[in-house]
């Protein structure tokens, strides 16, 4: 039987419980201490969750927008390597079940860059997660050039997760349904905006070794590649085509879009070797996850690359 690995779990250290909490408004309390309970556990009930879903092993990444919402500098560099420290620390203690990816102050570029290649370099991180923007600022920004030259040479995937979108974004679009504003619809909209604009940049051009993970199946790319690819094929002038560039930077995962048709979509836009189990616990349940997997129309050899295959081979696990 294959080994199932997932790769968007999240979990809280010390001081970031402030961060975390800022992106789940409308949550209740009672619900809010149960869903931080679960993220700060690293223990038993983690394991029988993992267990539960027939998952050998998590790569572990901080529940966002830690210190990209921080307005100091100096706090997110200082607090992104102590929370890295700390994951560092308890995948010590299970290093057959848990692996991580780093959290980096990408307020400063250059830190950001240190950071990772600490966390690929000394910690045994199989890359990093950026949580979508950091205090309005967008990934493809001149700025953080230096940031993903590092990466391309780290090799270090770099999966883009959801955060609350742009201020802008969550007036015009959201101020008079707020409920849409993360995981219905917002943290789909902020996330997709980011590979687009990556693409549209040149980043792949420039750095062509750079390899992007997206979660919940790709935020509905794969459904919307061929008209982006047919209409900016015939306004701007790009090397090469836009779905050309999805397909060859870009991995997808299953965390929290447990859909035979968006799985369908995806296989057939990306081909199967594009697209890794995952869950993102705790905000989804390890075994409806697993239990979908498990039946979606796809061939065995096919349902095992997904589970775990994939994973093995990008994150060299
Ligand atoms: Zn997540």
């Amino acid at each position: 039987m294959v080994s199932k690995i997932a790769l968007e779990e999240h979990f809280l250290c010390p001081g970031y419980e402030g961060y975390w909490a800022t992106t789940v408004g409308g949550v209740a309390p009672d619900a809010l201490r149960r869903i931080s309970a679960r993220l700060s556990d690293f223990g038993d009930s983690r394991i029988e969750a993992m267990d539960n879903g027939g998952i050998l092993k998590a790569v572990l990444s901080l529940a966002g927008p830690g210190v990209q919402s921080e307005p100091d500098r100096a706090v997110a560099i200082r607090m992104a390597a102590t929370a890295n420290d700390f994951l560092a620390r308890e995948i010590q203690k299970r290093p057959d079940r848990y692996a991580g990816f780093g959290h980096l102050p990408m307020q400063d570029p250059a830190a950001a860059a240190d950071e990772l290649e600490r966390c690929v370099r000394d910690l045994g991180f199989c890359g990093a997660m950026i949580n979508g923007h950091t205090n309005g600022q967008y990934l493809d920004h001149p700025s953080l050039a230096a940031f993903w030259e590092r990466a391309s040479a780290l090799r270090a995937p770099v999966y883009i997760h959801p955060t609350p979108p742009h201020p802008a974004v969550m007036d015009a679009y959201f101020k008079d349904y707020p409920v849409l504003s993360g995981a219905p619809l917002g943290f789909t909209l902020e996330t997709l905006t980011h590979t687009y604009r990556l693409i549209l940049s040149g980043l792949f051009d420039e750095f062509p070794a750079l390899k992007i993970i997206v979660g919940h199946l790709g935020e509905t790319a794969p459904f919307l590649l061929w008209r982006t690819t047919d209409t900016l094929g015939r306004r701007i002038k790009m090397p090469r085509a836009f779905g050309d560039y999805y397909r060859t930077h870009f991995w997808l995962t299953t965390s929290g879009a447990f859909s035979d048709a968006a799985l369908t979509c995806s296989i057939a836009e990306m081909g199967v070797e594009r697209i890794m189990f995952s869950i993102d616990w705790p905000f989804q349940e390890n075994l409806p996850g697993r239990k979908w997997l498990d039946a979606a129309p796809v061939s065995e050899p096919d349902r095992a690359a997904i589970f775990g295959g994939n994973a093995q081979k990008l994150l060299k696990l």
